[in-house]
């Protein structure tokens, strides 16, 4: 096992809606209750359907809002919201390329700025490890005097990535990275990033709706179904045996070239409950074809040793599932 850099320990974040006069405010839960460990030089992938809570931890372990219970260790401390050791530690790049640079600012400027910010280095210093930087995400030395809207989507990716290591960060929070760009264009960023975590021994939080990108890159998966954890283990483990319906539902809508596949494609009942009114018991027995009486009446809680789940009835290995 590596060191453990990151910990998430039962981190909620709750907002009240609505409210007034007449009316009483209402508690969304968007996240409910995370427990997870990240390890240095390992991917933990954070997976689920928009609305689960996996942007709202990406939020959370950034502190860009903070935490409404529990709490976040980094190197086994607490983290507070004004704690330095943050910025060094913890950068985030998010889904959108297009939205997340300055578009009046040159590529240079970019990724200096934030040893402009934080450091003493002199200009040259800057200029040399902002090269520097480049070369290792693919960029070329002319690509330095550039704006922003000269570069292809993926191009720009690369530099948010590029811009979020110049401060040497140890873990870096992926929102949806790659989401926004074509396969043939997320496949050279994904092996961007692993090639990046090998070379600076950096663990990942990748947060993503899509399995077939999670499939090539996480250690670990945290499936989230309306603010809570459903599923947590090993990505080599979730993947040959999901124990979740939901999570085995998920997997069974990614497409794999693979003939000899065990499930076939579970349809799923019906939407995800309003946050605002979950579900009694478990929040997922509307959709699941294996819901009983229990399910409806008692929330399963997340148990497990290293492959955990938070199911009354969880698949059993060689359990049929699909039509
Ligand atoms: Fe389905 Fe029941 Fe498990 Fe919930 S607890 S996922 S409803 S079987």
């Amino acid at each position: 096992m590596n060191e453990i850099v990151l910990e998430g320990r039962n981190l909620s974040r709750f907002y009240e809606v609505g409210g007034g006069m007449l009316r009483k405010a209402a508690t969304v839960k968007a996240l409910n209750g995370a427990d997870f460990t990240l390890e240095a030089g390992r991917t933990l992938a954070v997976v689920g359907e928009s609305g689960c809570g996996k942007s709202t931890l990406a939020r959370l372990v950034t502190m860009i809002e903070e935490p409404t219970g529990g709490e976040i260790l980094l190197d086994g401390r607490p983290v507070m919201r004004a704690d330095k050791r943050l910025r060094h530690a913890i950068q985030i790049v998010f889904q959108n390329p297009y939205g997340s640079l300055n578009p009046r600012q040159k590529i240079g400027y970019i990724l200096e700025e934030p040893l402009l910010l934080n450091t003493d280095d002199s200009p040259a210093e800057r200029r040399s490890k902002a090269e520097a930087m480049m070369q290792r995400v693919g960029l070329r030395p002319e690509h330095y005097d550039r704006y922003p809207h000269m570069f292809s989507g993926g191009q720009r990716q690369r530099i948010a990535i590029a811009r979020a290591l110049m401060l040497r960060p140890r873990i870096l929070v992926l929102d949806e990275p790659v989401s926004a760009l074509d396969l043939s264009i997320q496949a050279q960023v994904l092996n961007i990033l692993v090639d990046l975590q090998e070379e600076f021994g950096l663990a990942y939080l990748f947060i993503s709706h899509d399995l077939s990108v999670v499939r090539h890159i996480a250690d670990d998966i945290l499936v989230m179904y309306l603010g809570k954890p459903v599923e947590y283990g090993s990505a080599k483990e979730v993947f040959a045996n999901p124990r979740h319906p939901y999570t085995a539902a998920l997997i069974s809508a990614t497409p794999v070239a693979d003939p000899d596949r065990k499930h076939a494609r579970i349809q799923l009942q019906g939407e995800i409950p309003s946050p605002l009114a979950p579900p009694p018991g478990c929040p997922f027995h509307p959709r699941c074809w294996k819901a009983q009486q229990k399910c409806r009446e008692t929330e399963p809680l997340l148990a497990g040793e290293a492959h955990k789940t938070a199911c009354h009835f969880p698949i059993e290995p060689g359990e049929r599932t699909g039509g």
